[in-house]
């Protein structure tokens, strides 16, 4: 038998439709699992009829595929990955070359880099985004490592990722670990954006006093509009929309409300607290999630702590509607603009020399976060490479400019209702502290003067200060 073009360990629901996808695009592939059952239904299931042959053992699988061997693991993130590294390593040769696809920590992928390059075996850490259905249609996809070792894939996942109108959503992203750090961060956005869209559910339901179908007719509109027309818009329509056979009754609303996560927020947070990056919108999400968590205790707190609740004789006027679509447009770009930000710093602080246009330009098509605002987003970095904060370009200056006042009324809205909205009350304050020139830190620079002696710098002269400030 021919040897195959590509190997696929994983039978995750992610490893099966991306070695459908790569079949698909003319590339004969092998298949590996951990438990070969798994192997042997695929084999007779989804990939029956096609160029696709599974392997007993790794040997095997080795055995079966071309020179140089171009192998992706789409397994458990985390210590299988060093199994499994550890596992092959005695049967690759000179050349081969693997591929993590999973959602591994940066860190990680940066040490496994330069074990396995200083082993003449070449190494991709690379994020895939899309889920199970862009696996299969087409994702998109972060890989980073050695320029070399990109360019022996580069056809591979030039086919496989997803298409928009300036080219394939893959681009090789930078060396070391820097294709799953933009991963992580494209997760951490993911965050931000996914909760702001159910607060603003939350808003709609439990102050303006919408059911279901008004909540999604709302997103439907958004949908058609060019500051929120997007994948995670489309499928909230689509997640509100949805019945529950048994009693016709909103799926929705007999999910319980505890967001589950697999470490990329957490990660996305700890870089930016690390690298000195505000990401408030962001770090909002994530501790929506854990705050979530906590049901049991949500449940005693509700009839122990009293505050203001829902009005239900609210009066949403169309000016509601529209103050809240303000509100969403604006955290939606906080978190775009945070997690570029965290990119940038990111890149500067491990020469990864990230391409914010580039970035922007793969996440168009194929990911959870695609967007049409990533055109602005492009068009931005590429007229500004250098660009500081998304905040500051034209485009999003005059977004900032005309939908502040509607957010503000939003947050306020939702304090005297009593309704948590902790992406947008972040956003709120992120836009307004980001266009003061002067925080009072100056005060916490006194007072640690005052405790601790650390010093502090004047507005008025050079040099570093200490007053006498007690007795
Ligand atoms: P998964 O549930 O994360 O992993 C399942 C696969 O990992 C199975 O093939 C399993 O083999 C294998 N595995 C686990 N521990 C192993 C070990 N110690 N040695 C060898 N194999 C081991 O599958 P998934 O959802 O397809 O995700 C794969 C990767 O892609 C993960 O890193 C995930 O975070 C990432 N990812 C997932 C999505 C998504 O939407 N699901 C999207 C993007 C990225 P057995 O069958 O033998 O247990």
């Amino acid at each position: 038998m021919a040897k195959a073009h590509f190997g696929l360990i994983g039978l995750g629901v992610m490893g099966e439709n991306l070695v459908l996808n790569a079949e698909r695009n003319g590339f004969s592939s092998v298949v590996y699992n951990r438990t070969f059952s798994k192997t042997e239904q695929f084999l007779s299931g989804s990939a029956a009829g096609r160029d696709i042959q599974g392997a007993v053992d790794l040997k095997d699988f080795v055995n079966k595929l071309e020179r140089p061997r171009r192998i992706l693991m789409m397994i458990k993130a985390g210590s299988a990955i060093d199994a499994v590294i550890e596992q092959i390593s005695p049967y690759l040769e000179e050349g081969d070359l693997l591929i993590d696809g999973g959602n591994s920590e940066f860190r990680d992928t940066e040490r496994r880099v330069a074990e396995l390059e200083s082993k003449s075996f070449g190494y991709i850490g690379m994020g895939v985004s899309g889920g199970a259905k862009g696996a299969l249609e087409g994702p998109s996809m972060m890989p980073g490592g050695t320029k070399a070792s990109y360019e022996a894939i580069e056809a591979l996942v030039s086919k496989m990722a997803a298409q928009v109108e300036d080219g394939p959503c893959v681009t090789y992203i930078g060396p070391g670990g820097s294709g799953h750090f933009v991963k992580t961060v494209h997760n951490g956005i993911e965050y931000g954006i996914e909760q702001i869209l159910a607060e603003a559910y939350d808003l709609m339901k439990r102050v303006f006093n919408f059911d279901s179908p008004e909540i999604a007719d709302v997103f439907a509109e958004w949908n058609k509009t060019e500051e929120l027309s997007s994948y995670l818009v489309e499928i909230t329509e689509v997640c509100l929309r949805t019945k529950d056979p048994e009693d016709n009754s909103y799926v929705v609303e007999k999910i319980l409300d505890k967001a589950g996560q697999k470490g990329t927020g957490l990660w996305t947070v700890m870089s930016a607290l690390e690298l000195g990056a505000s990401v408030p919108t962001i770090y909002a999400s994530l501790n929506a999630r854990v705050m979530s968590s906590l049901k049991s205790d949500r449940e005693i707190a509700e009839s122990t702590l009293s505050g203001p609740n829902t009005v239900f004789d609210f009066d949403c006027s169309q000016e509601d509607i529209s103050n809240l679509t303000d509100a969403v447009v604006l955290a939606s770009i906080a978190s775009y603009a945070q997690g570029l930000d965290l990119l940038r710093v990111g890149s500067d602080q491990y020469n990864y020399e990230l391409s914010m246009p580039h970035i922007a330009k793969i996440w168009k098509g194929g990911c959870i976060i695609r967007s049409r605002l990533l055109n602005r987003i492009q068009e931005a970095f590429t007229k500004n490479p250098g660009l500081s904060n998304l905040l500051i370009d034209t485009w999003f200056a005059e977004q900032v400019k005309i939908r502040l006042v509607g957010l503000s009324k939003i947050v306020a809205i939702a304090a005297a209702n009593g309704v948590p909205v902790p992406c947008l009350s972040s956003t709120l304050d992120y836009i307004n502290s980001y266009r003061t020139a002067r925080l009072p830190q100056n005060l916490v620079q006194a007072m640690r003067d005052c405790f601790g002696s650390h010093t502090y710098q004047r507005v008025d002269k050079e040099g570093t200060f200490h007053t006498h400030w007690l007795d």
